[in-house]
């Protein structure tokens, strides 16, 4: 009787499992995912922090890439997404039409993108590792939809 009224009595009293079987499958399902996700953190931050990747995302983090970001955009250069066509809007990243250029950029190598385009793009380049990055970028133009009328 107090169950129902009061929820599991004493209160902390975990809710009684009524399909033990499910409940074991429940929660390795969610340490499994736990552990995914712990991995593809790892990854990242080895990606981030170890080897030939370590110096362009220390790039990634300098004033001198800042100051690329913010000539761009007082530029005149357009300020929409480059693949998708959405209009600007601060969660935006720049995304490198070419590495070659890398710390002495020029206005034209780099161009906005959105979140997701940004990721589509990388994706396809790493499915498609035969062609350059701008070709991959030039290749998701137009087809990407954005997720948000423009
Ligand atoms: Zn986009
Ligand atoms: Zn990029």
């Amino acid at each position: 009787m107090t169950d129902e009224i009061y929820g599991p009595w004493p209160p902390g009293t975990p809710l009684s499992v009524t399909n033990p079987q499910r409940h074991a499958a429940r929660l390795a399902k969610r340490a499994a995912k736990q552990k995914r996700k712990k991995a593809r953190a790892a990854a990242i931050k080895r990606r981030h922090t170890v080897g030939r990747g370590a110096e362009y995302y220390a790039y990634l983090r300098s004033d001198a890439w800042k100051a690329v970001k913010r000539r761009y955009l007082e530029s005149k250069m357009p300020k929409v997404c480059y693949v998708c066509g959405k209009t600007w809007d601060r969660s935006f990243e720049f995304h490198h039409l070419t590495y070659r250029t890398l710390g002495n950029e020029l206005l034209r190598d780099i161009a906005p993108v959105c979140r997701a385009c940004h990721e589509a793009v990388h994706k396809r380049n790493r499915e498609h590792p035969e062609e350059s990055i701008r070709k991959s970028t030039k290749r998701l133009r137009g087809k990407q939809r954005p997720k948000t009328p423009v």
